[in-house]
This record gives structure tokens, C-alpha cells and sequence, in this order.
């Protein structure tokens, strides 16, 4: 079973700590500032998330969805 990560960018807060827990390298900061300053994480094109969830458990701000696809 394939599963997609989402990063609910209104809520990042650039902290990163996704970044460091995942795994299999799935997630990256983006290159571009949002509205507040920050640079949010983002998944990374064609990246294999398993789904293994721990990135959404170390998110301070509840900015990460997982689901299956
Ligand atoms: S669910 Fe696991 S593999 Fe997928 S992005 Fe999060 S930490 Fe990485
Ligand atoms: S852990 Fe959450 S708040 Fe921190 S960079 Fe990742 S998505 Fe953003």
C-alpha cells in the first residue's frame, strides 16, 4: 500500500523536526518564504513514504497528513 504525506503549510512553522524524523528522507524545507516568514517543509517529488507516521507524531503544530493512496 502506497501512502502520500501532506504538509499543511498554513500551519508550519519551519521547525524542521519532520525533516530529521523521517526515515527514509521523504520530506525537505522549501525554498520559498510564506506569507509569515517561514520556510515550510514540503515532500520531496517521487519521495517513498511508508507511512510509518513519525512525522506527523514529532510536528509540534499538527501540519502533517498521511494517508493512503
Ligand atoms: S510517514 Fe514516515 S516515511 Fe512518510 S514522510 Fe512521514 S516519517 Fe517519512
Ligand atoms: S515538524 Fe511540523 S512545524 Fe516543523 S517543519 Fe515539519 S511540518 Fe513544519
Amino acid at each position: 500500500m502506497a501512502h502520500q504525506v501532506r504538509i499543511l503549510t498554513e500551519y508550519c512553522k519551519g521547525c524542521e523536526l519532520c525533516v530529521s524524523a523521517c526515515p527514509k528522507g521523504v520530506i525537505e524545507m522549501s525554498d520559498e518564504l510564506t506569507a509569515i516568514g517561514v520556510r515550510p517543509a514540503r515532500p520531496k517529488p517521487d519521495a517513498a513514504c511508508t507511512g510509518c507516521t513519525l512525522c506527523y507524531q514529532v510536528c509540534p503544530d499538527a501540519a502533517i497528513e498521511i494517508w493512503e493512496s
